[in-house]
């Protein structure tokens, strides 16, 4: 496996691969959540296409009270973790690599990131959609892999590559759950062990509400139920149309039910799908 700091012996990389390039963006402390992501570009990629991803900590989409600096950092077992998955090149820059103190050129997304997380997280779609953008053009790749676990981003990355005619295929790994339930993330190591042993709750909660008719009717539902875990506030619980992320009309179209969730010192995202009724 190949470890790349610099965007030129990316590009140099890049220019000894001949078929696909399937490129998996992290920010690293990796979990199963992330390996399975790799195992999915490693099929897609086929005999003789290449899997890259990149581990980086993209400073811009974090808020200033947001958790950058305490953000995990184990670059050892990342790397051995991505060598296990059958990856062939680690992107890892060093921030000062990816960004210019007189850059002045981002990506904005206007609609897409009003909703959900955008409405407590100002600019961190555009920091996700700025940094995803520069790894298209730095790796080149033919696919990237994003987790469903991140619906949100998964649409607003659709959407980016539709709008800017990026020429890469984007594939959806679904979301990878510990066997009681709770979503895989980097952040669940803030939770305590009565936090942790209550987080499966959230996923239960959206299940539970995810067979009723109307959206008004789901949400509230799914909210009675999470109110009840003790410490748990609420950001949003909100039924939205699962491409555009509007409110959630009818059950006529693909819906997603999608929640962010204070508990203790973490916020916790998940979301599931609101299938269409026949
Ligand atoms: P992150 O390192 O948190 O930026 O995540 C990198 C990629 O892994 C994103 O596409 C996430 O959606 C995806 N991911 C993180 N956790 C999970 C999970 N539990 N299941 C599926 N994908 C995930």
């Amino acid at each position: 496996m190949k470890l790349l700091r610099d965007i030129v012996s990316v590009r140099r990389w890049r220019q000894g691969c001949k078929k696909r390039v399937v490129l998996v963006p992290t920010m690293g402390a990796l979990h199963r959540g992330h390996t399975e992501l790799m195992r999915l570009a490693r099929k897609k990629a086929g005999p003789g296409g290449k899997v890259a991803a990149s581990v980086f900590v993209n400073p811009t989409q974090f808020g200033p009270s947001e958790d950058f600096q305490a953000y995990p950092r184990p670059l050892e077992a990342d790397l051995a973790a991505c060598r296990q998955a059958g990856v062939d090149a680690v992107f890892v820059p060093e921030p000062a690599a990816m960004y210019t103190n007189d850059r002045s050129v981002s990506v904005c997304e206007d609609s897409l990131s009003k909703v959900l997380c955008g409405r407590s997280r100002a600019g961190h779609f555009n920091g996700v959609c700025t940094v995803v953008a520069k790894l298209f053009n730095i790796l080149q790749p033919t696919h990237a892999v994003f987790g469903e676990k991140d619906w949100q981003q998964l649409a607003i990355i659709r959407r980016m590559v539709q709008d800017l005619d990026f020429p890469v295929e984007i594939v959806a790994c679904p979301t990878i759950r510990e066997t009681d339930g709770l979503a895989l993330s980097s952040r669940n190591s803030y939770l305590s062990p009565a936090e942790r042993a209550a987080a499966p709750k959230i996923q239960a909660a959206l299940r539970s509400a995810s067979g009723l008719a109307s959206r008004a009717a789901i949400e509230n539902h799914a909210a009675r139920l999470i109110k009840k875990i003790p410490g748990a506030k609420i950001d949003y619980i909100s039924a939205v149309d699962a491409a555009t992320l509007a409110p959630l009309k009818n059950r006529k179209t693909p819906g997603r039910l999608c929640a962010a969730i204070h508990l203790g010192r973490a916020r916790l995202i998940d979301n599931i799908p609101l299938p269409r009724e026949k």
